[in-house]
């Protein structure tokens, strides 16, 4: 028979001439602190589990009580005969959280995202996004026939200016990540809700990085800037500080309704099983009731991201537990994170197209489950190979 597949071993060595195939890497224990990474034992720094619910205990059990109680599989999509009480529980506890009157949960981030902008905006409107916005959101995007229009990074004049352009649009959504996932800086969302009202425009945020980190209690950006009820569309994911796997919407009880009828990526997917569920209700219950995972977390990422910019290192924009370090060339992030990771860190090199081509980056996310030692044990590592490759 034909490879017909065979052009793709020459973009697979196109990649690796220039440093940017990525492997899987491969881990053989649990997602904690240390794991078993490549065969070998490492202190990790790439993972989204902020708060370090990962493997915690309550989940686990969680999971086995929901799994006891319903079973393994949903067996259908959750508007044919896939919706259990457990789901709509989940929804409730969710809203509950983020101060709103509704959420819907889809299978990932991925997927609310996509959905909800699919469903949302027609031809004749006009999408205004922020030109650092996750992958998922230019997803979204581009399954629409909106007009696009793309903002400088956090450029409030150049929000402003794209709203006059597109005042004859039917509908205008602006969509911003709240935190940006390569450089930890934050959407300045009091400034944002001031034009989407100013110029009556739909508000999106993608808070996949702020829930469990910023506000109260871990509640996310719009607690942290204290704008309830100016955020049409609150997107997040379940997947990261909650640990569990989702994505999801919150908003009113219209949105609900209507993304549950019209969003793609809802209705063509099989619900969630329920020990995932399960374990998102307690997930969403521990971040309130043991707050010291959410105080550790910042505690960590201060002494953290301190230690490196005192040693001299380009940590770029960062004011979230994201913290990058900056080395410009692809190859010289390859080599950072080779060289970190031959000396017992795991840092996965971020290079193009995730970001530009001559800011290539390790970017570290320290968690709540870090102690003093590791975080010591990894600047100390920082430091030695950081002055063997001339970066500090
Ligand atoms: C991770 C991420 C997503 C996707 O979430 P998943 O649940 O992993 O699919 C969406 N948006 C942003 C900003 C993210 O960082």
């Amino acid at each position: 028979m034909t490879n017909h597949l065979e052009f793709l071993k020459d973009v697979i060595d196109d990649l690796k001439k220039e440093n940017l195939f990525s492997e899987l890497p491969l881990l053989s224990s649990q997602q904690q602190a240390r794991v078993k990474i490549n065969g070998k034992d490492v202190l990790t720094l790439s993972t989204n589990n902020y708060l370090g619910f990962a493997n915690h205990p309550r989940l686990v059990e969680a999971a086995k009580r929901a799994m006891d109680k319903w079973g393994f599989g949903t067996g259908a999509v959750r508007q044919i005969a896939g919706t259990m009480d457990i789901h709509n529980e989940a929804e409730e506890v969710l809203a509950k959280f983020k101060g709103t009157d509704a959420a819907l949960i889809f299978v990932a981030g991925i997927a609310a995202n996509r959905g909800t902008i699919q469903a949302l905006m027609g031809p004749e409107d006009a999408i205004i996004s922020d030109e650092l916005n996750h992958g998922s959101i230019i997803d979204g995007v581009r399954l629409t026939k909106s007009e696009r229009k793309i903002f400088p990074h956090k450029d409030m004049e150049g929000l402003e200016k794209v709203l006059k352009e597109t005042q004859n649009a039917k509908r205008r959504l602006v969509v911003t990540d709240g935190v940006f996932s390569m450089d930890g800086d934050i959407a300045p969302l009091d400034q944002i809700t001031e034009l989407t009202e100013k110029y009556d425009a739909i508000l999106m945020v993608d808070d996949a990085h702020g829930d469990g980190v910023l506000g109260k209690q871990g509640r996310g950006i719009v607690d942290h800037f204290n704008v309830h009820g100016k955020v049409d569309i609150e997107m997040g994911t379940l997947s990261k500080a909650f640990a569990c796997l989702g994505g999801y919407i919150a908003g009113t009880q219209e949105l609900r309704d209507y993304m549950t009828n019209r969003a793609r990526s809802f209705i063509f997917t099989t619900a969630h099983p329920m020990a995932i569920t399960g374990a998102i209700i307690e997930a969403i219950k521990m971040v309130q009731d043991e707050p010291e995972h959410h105080k550790k977390l910042w505690e960590n990422s201060n002494y953290f991201k301190e230690g490196l910019k005192d040693l001299g290192f380009n940590t770029g924009v960062s004011e979230t537990p994201i913290t990058p370090v900056i080395v410009g060339p692809s190859s010289k992030a390859a080599e950072l994170s080779k060289r970190l990771f031959d000396n017992g860190i795991f840092v996965k090199p971020i290079v193009f197209p995730l970001v530009s081509k001559d800011t290539a980056r390790v970017r570290n996310i320290v968690t709540a489950q870090h102690t003093r030692e590791d975080l010591d044990f990894a600047l100390e590592t920082y430091t030695k190979i950081g002055k063997e490759m001339k970066l500090i």
